[in-house]
């Protein structure tokens, strides 16, 4: 009985390994395989130590909960928050370079395909789908990576240097949502807080992920003065006042999707970094 016990705990052992990210696999390497691994896996984005999982012991220590916070943050439960809780680094860094963040990402974007596939389309080119850009298209982790994430107080300066690199990848999930959209004949709309100067380096960061084919692009003008809601509810209204039919709407913020006309559905994809209200 005993050594059926021994075996059944080997093999989940096994299996754990066997899951392993590239982040785990670097726990018994020498120096010179983690070396080659950096450059096989690149870009390697932040040399956290690995943990297995991104909850548990990190999450508590030190008496603040992360995973209960992060919750609270997604349900938007915790609002008008200015920094991630400076305990919650590690935690925030694992769920977001690990697979938690990829993971519940695909639960939305799941979701999202099967209720295209529900939709009745009118077919006569009015139906469009709402995209935010940052952190939904397009992920500034490298960015955040290097800069605490989101432990730091927002740098408009040190941000918008990144986002004129333009080399932000794309979050695969979404892609797989864009593209679906594109295949069934529902127009992407991009919605974003980055302004209008921006517009340039935007268009070439998204036709660099491969992305294109949407119908258009609204970045901040200049001189807007209204929260996030006021001025994305807004450009929604006009979408709808133009005869389109906003049959989805996604973003990683609430402020994207709340305000009316929010869309027919909208869907909330993980970020626990920022905050914008
Ligand atoms: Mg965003």
């Amino acid at each position: 009985m005993a050594m059926a016990m021994v075996r059944v705990l080997l093999l989940v052992a096994m299996a754990l390994v066997g899951s392993c990210s590239a982040w785990e696999l670097k726990i018994h390497m020498p120096t010179k395989r983690l070396q080659a691994i950096d450059e096989a896996v690149a870009p390697l984005i932040h040399a956290l130590r690995p943990l297995l999982g991104s909850g548990g012991e990190l999450g508590s220590r030190g008496g603040v909960p992360c995973d209960s916070w992060v919750l609270g943050v997604e349900a938007h439960n915790v609002r008008d928050w200015k920094t991630v809780p400076a305990k919650c680094e590690g935690y925030v860094g694992h769920y977001m370079l690990g697979n938690h963040y990829r993971r519940d990402s695909k639960v939305v974007i799941d979701e999202a395909l099967a209720y295209i596939d529900t939709l009745k389309l009118s077919g006569n080119g009015k139906d469009i789908w709402v995209f935010d850009i940052d952190e939904t298209m397009l992920s500034n982790l490298p960015y955040y990576a290097k800069n605490g994430f989101g432990t730091r107080p927002y740098n408009a300066t040190s941000f918008n240097a990144y986002v004129l690199e333009g080399s932000a990848p794309v979050l695969p999930e979404t892609k797989r949502l864009y593209k679906k959209l594109l295949s069934v004949g529902v127009k992407p709309f991009f919605l974003t807080g980055r302004a209008e100067d921006q517009r340039a380096i935007t268009v070439a960061n998204l036709h660099s992920q491969g992305i294109s084919g949407w119908m258009d692009l609204k970045l901040k003008q200049p001189g807007f003065k209204g929260s996030a809601v006021a001025y994305k509810s807004g450009e929604r209204q006009k979408l709808q006042d133009a005869g389109y039919v906003i049959v989805g709407n996604i973003g990683d913020q609430w402020s994207d999707i709340l305000g009316a006309p929010e869309g027919a559905r909208t869907f909330k994809l993980p970020d626990p970094i920022y905050y914008i209200g």
